[in-house]
């Protein structure tokens, strides 16, 4: 067969583009690289609204550490970031995030504004971005924390906004990607506002068990039970659902690693296993376990979005 073209390097525009793709797939993509920001910053009240099914409008406010105006516009910029220093640390990540990925590849494909204040300065600041491309930087009344607003997802990859399904579907998405973050970080007071309606809100009192209560309502949280577990390897904290309270599909089920939400196969069965012959068939126990372990024993470095891992240890 004859060739086509030779080979080239792809130019920059071309390699955003494609990193973009695969750091956001939709809307929700789009909460969970915000919402994990502003937990690494170490916020304690996370407010998230959306709009549109979020293609038209997300934005992400906190009261965390906040981005000094000089580090703005490195902040959008593919590979910059302020959690990894070293190869060594590399192999302990205790961040959600570490790649320096999220911001560019969201201002990539959206027109975002990024709006920062810092503890020590007395004004914050406010960046805009639209399709990779910086268009100033302003003076921002926002107090103490950071603001992300991302509007028009998509507007220049007509190609994968094909590919998103209605406004219903892209919101229960947002809505599950903000509730198992929520659930599994209860020191952090969450807000989600979709399409105008307040859909969940928790105290952030540090409590598994009451941020299920105030997200799936006190009936539901009645019929929990703790889980606290020390091992050798770490701890799991967090709750099942007693045997007669279950789910008929694993939308119920959440296992996070240090606060970080993922999925995995091999512990799902395993805690199945448990609930063996306790359920009816094709019934499924509900959970949050959060397994809190030395960050050298789990890689995460293994998926663009993160949501697998790699125990050293299984
Ligand atoms: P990463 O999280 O992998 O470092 P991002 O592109 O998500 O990459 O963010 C780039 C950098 O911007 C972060 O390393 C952090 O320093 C800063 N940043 C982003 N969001 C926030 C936020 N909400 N609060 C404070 N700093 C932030
Ligand atoms: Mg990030």
């Amino acid at each position: 067969m004859r060739r086509v073209a030779k080979i080239q390097v792809l130019p920059d525009k071309l390699v955003n583009l494609i990193a973009a793709g695969e750091v956001i797939e939709r809307p929700a993509s789009v909460v969970k690289e915000l919402v994990e920001n502003s937990l690494d910053a170490g916020a304690c009240r996370i407010t998230i609204e959306t709009a549109g099914g979020g293609r038209d409008f997300i934005r992400v406010t906190d009261d965390g550490c906040g981005i000094p105006k000089a580090e703005l516009s490195l902040a959008v910029k593919r590979h910059a970031t302020s959690k990894l220093q070293s190869v060594e640390q590399l192999w302990r990540i205790s961040t959600l995030g570490f790649r320096g990925e999220a911001l560019a590849s969201i201002s990539e494909v959206a027109h975002v504004e990024l709006a920062s204040k810092t503890p020590d300065s007395d004004v914050g600041w406010a960046l805009r971005v639209s399709g990779g491309r910086q268009e100033g930087l302003e003076p921002s009344g926002l107090p103490q924390g950071t603001q992300v607003t991302v509007e028009d997802l998509f507007f220049n990859t007509p190609a994968r906004a094909k590919y998103l399904g209605k406004q219903s579907g892209e919101n229960r998405q947002i809505i599950k990607t903000v509730q198992d973050l929520a659930l599994a970080n209860p020191a952090v007071a969450f807000r989600l506002v979709v399409e105008g309606e307040l859909r969940l809100s928790t105290p952030g009192d540090g409590s598994y068990l009451s941020a299920a209560g105030s997200i799936f309502g006190p009936e539901f949280a009645k019929k929990l039970i703790t889980v606290s577990y020390q091992g050798e390897f770490g701890s799991i904290i967090g709750w099942v659902g007693v045997p007669g309270h279950y789910g008929s599909n694993r939308q119920g089920q959440v296992f996070a690693i240090n606060g970080r939400v993922f999925r995995h196969t091999p512990f799902t069965y395993v805690v199945e296993s448990v609930f063996k012959g306790r359920l009816p068939v094709r019934r499924f126990p509900v959970f949050m376990l959060n397994i809190q372990i030395d960050a050298a024993g789990v890689d995460v470095n293994v998926h663009p979005t993160k949501q697998e891992v790699k125990f050293r240890h299984e």
